[in-house]
């Protein structure tokens, strides 16, 4: 044995305790079982997830693209009056919205939504998502076929057209007589009370019956997934940490292609690896115009400062003589649109010595400027960064963002959150550790059918950088 492991607990770490299903091509997808820059996870999945991820697997391989329930399922798109049969398959079709973090999100969210309600998920595959991800499920495809009956229309899918089921709710144009062949199911942040119905237990009761629900979403909506009584049951079960889901589903689903995973090693190789300690600092400006602010830089000495993250600048007085064999060196992995943070830190610690001693190294993979989605290598930098975010062991992200909740729970970590700067001035206090490593449903429905189980749920609170939004603990 190496490393004190033997084979067989090897091979457990390998498939991350099982989430992962043996198998697959390796060469064609190195990411999938390449656990070497990373920390073994603190949290296992727990048997039932074992399980129900190899019966999804089933479920997909039975009923997806190319099979004759896929054949079948899609003839029936466009009619009406269902001979539902009982053993069909059924499917739930995600879309990409805004950038890669939401998207990432939205995906997890819809696939835990299929594995809930045994849909089968299938992923629109126009834009890049191929280049990004390699394929999660074995001997089948997630990617939704391009000859899809209704894929001319699926761009068009939007809160007024006539499938939206917020709209028909809208317009009482729902009986549960009839059960439509296909709904569109709008859930972005500015989605209305009706659409927000998806959280509703009886309106669940009817749209389990509908074969094909398209869904488009830029929110991770899994918190209130949890307050769908029948959904909780079983969510319990899969999920006895709270707080893991994200981290789990992100790492059975998520594997980025060889070329992204190039640039993660490659990367990490050059300055991570050898460095004692990792923090990563992830830096998102939201306000317009965005770019290099001081109010920004200043929150964010004080907050890697204040919590010990990053040490102080020596003075004459307090500077320690070392000798170099005893030097601790610390990567600092910068990620953000504007290269200045971190020309402006390693400035700092380039001109004067840390009162530590410690040696910092300041890294920022790219500096893109401008958010350019659906390119291709500006997407596939935007993931290997947040896959290099997340193989640090100190995290600090920034309020309300997308691309730092999905590093933060593939990485397993508590960050410490940037809070967002208000008239332009530094936030007191700068900053605010995590109560969780699940990312925050920025817009969760507060006042519809859930309004009480909201209440009185314990392990879903308001999010620590939005105070509207609900998160599991
Ligand atoms: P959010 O807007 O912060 O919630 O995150 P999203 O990922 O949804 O959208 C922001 C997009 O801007 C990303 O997908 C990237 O395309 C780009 N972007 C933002 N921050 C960074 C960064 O730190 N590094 C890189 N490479 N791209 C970024």
């Amino acid at each position: 044995t190496t490393n004190g492991l033997n084979n067989s607990e090897r091979q457990s770490e390998k498939l991350l305790g099982g989430l992962l299903a043996s198998g697959f091509d390796e060469k064609s997808c190195l990411s999938r079982y390449d656990q070497s820059m990373r920390k073994p996870s603190l949290y296992k999945p727990s048997g039932y997830l074992v399980s129900k991820l190899r019966s999804y697997e089933m479920l997909h391989k039975r009923c997806g693209p190319g099979t004759k329930p896929y054949k079948r399922a899609t003839k029936q798109l466009g009619h009406n009056e269902l001979r539902s049969s009982g053993d069909e398959c059924r499917y739930v079709v995600w879309m990409p919205m805004f950038g890669l973090g939401n998207r990432m999100l939205s995906l997890v969210s819809v696939f835990l939504y299929a594995l809930l309600t045994d849909r089968v998920m299938l992923v629109d595959q126009r834009n890049d998502i191929t280049d990004l991800f390699c394929e999660p499920f074995p001997e089948t495809s997630w990617l939704l076929p391009l000859d899809f009956p209704l894929t001319d229309q699926l761009d068009g899918f939007n809160r007024e057209h006539s499938r939206c089921y917020g709209t028909m709710l809208k317009n009482h144009a729902i009986n549960s007589t009839t059960i439509p062949s296909h709904l569109y199911l709008d859930i972005f942040h500015d989605s209305r009370d009706q659409d927000k119905r998806f959280f509703c237990e009886e309106d669940q009761a009817f749209l389990g019956k509908v074969p094909w629900l398209v869904v488009k979403s830029n929110l991770y909506f899994v918190p209130s997934l949890w307050m769908i009584p029948s959904f909780q049951t079983k969510l319990i079960k899969l999920f006895p940490q709270k707080e893991t889901v994200f981290h789990h589903l992100a790492r059975y689903l998520f594997h980025p292609t060889n070329q992204v995973w190039g640039m993660v090693t490659r990367s990490y190789n050059a300055y991570l690896s050898r460095a004692d300690a990792r923090v990563g600092i992830q830096v998102r400006v939201f306000s317009k115009p965005a770019g290099y602010f001081q109010h920004v830089m200043d929150q964010i000495l004080s907050c890697t400062q204040r919590e010990k993250l990053l040490p102080e600048l020596a003075t004459p007085e307090t500077q320690v003589t070392n000798t170099s064999r005893s030097l601790k060196l610390k990567a600092v992995l910068v990620t953000s649109l504007h290269p200045e943070y971190s020309d402006h830190l390693k400035n700092m610690f380039l001109e004067q010595p840390s009162s530590t001693g410690e040696i910092i190294e300041v890294y920022q993979p790219s500096g893109e400027k401008i958010q350019q989605t659906d390119k291709k290598l500006h997407d596939q930098k935007a993931l290997a960064e947040i896959y290099l975010l997340s193989l640090t062991d100190e995290l600090v992200t920034s309020t309300r963002s997308t691309f730092g909740y999905v590093a933060q729970g593939l990485g397993g970590l508590k960050p410490w959150i940037l809070y967002e700067p208000w008239e332009k001035k530094t936030p007191n206090p700068p900053c605010v550790k995590a109560m969780s490593m699940e990312p925050c449903f920025l817009r969760a429905p507060l006042h519809g059918c859930q309004a009480k189980t909201i209440k009185i749920t314990p392990f879903v609170r308001f999010c620590e950088d939005w105070k509207t939004g609900l998160k599991l603990v």
